[in-house]
């Protein structure tokens, strides 16, 4: 949540950044029913612009950047998205002995319980990269259709496709 101001009317109000959706350039003061025009930028905008200094309210979009797991099913079963966060993320099957970060509630006694890793790191500019490798997984791990190496970490783009267990997963930004 961040403190904004309305320009027009001087309320105070609150604004849950998480909730806004992408590109959003105004909103309605819920006081005065005027637009209040905001601004997303990163982390370095911020240390530059001060948010006094002009009507437009700047927020930062949490997790911009940071991709997130998509699970294709193939019925007509719902598809389940996970957000990736900043750090280590761990991805495996749904079990109470799972040390995973992002656990999938599955039958697919294939996937191991702590199949793949995704590191989520700052990539030094505005985005993240996000480091894929096998876990160690008993079955190992399909990274668009080529197995990954013992060791081996492949930056992800969007759209990428990795099958672990019967199970396809899809990277998306
Ligand atoms: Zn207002």
């Amino acid at each position: 949540m961040i403190p904004v101001r309305c320009p027009h009317c001087h309320v105070g109000l609150k604004v849950d950044e998480k909730k806004l959706p992408a590109g959003i350039r105004l909103f309605k003061c819920p006081s005065c029913k005027e637009a209040i025009p905001i601004s997303l930028l990163t982390e370095e905008d911020l240390c530059v612009f001060d948010s006094d200094f002009s009507d437009t309210v700047l927020i930062r979009q949490p997790n911009a950047g940071i991709g997130k797991i998509t699970l294709l099913t193939d019925g007509d079963t719902n598809i389940h998205s996970f957000p990736l966060h900043e750090g280590m993320n761990v991805i495996g099957r749904k079990s109470a002995a799972s040390q995973a970060t992002i656990h999938i509630d599955t039958g697919d006694k294939s996937m191991s319980r702590e199949h793949i890793r995704i590191e989520v790191k700052k990539d030094g500019k505005q985005g993240y990269k996000h480091y894929l490798s096998d876990n160690n997984s008993k079955n190992r791990t399909l990274y668009n259709s080529n197995y990954l190496g013992e060791g081996e970490t492949i930056v992800l783009n969007d759209k990428d496709e990795i099958v672990i267990g019967h199970t396809v997963l899809q990277f998306s930004l």
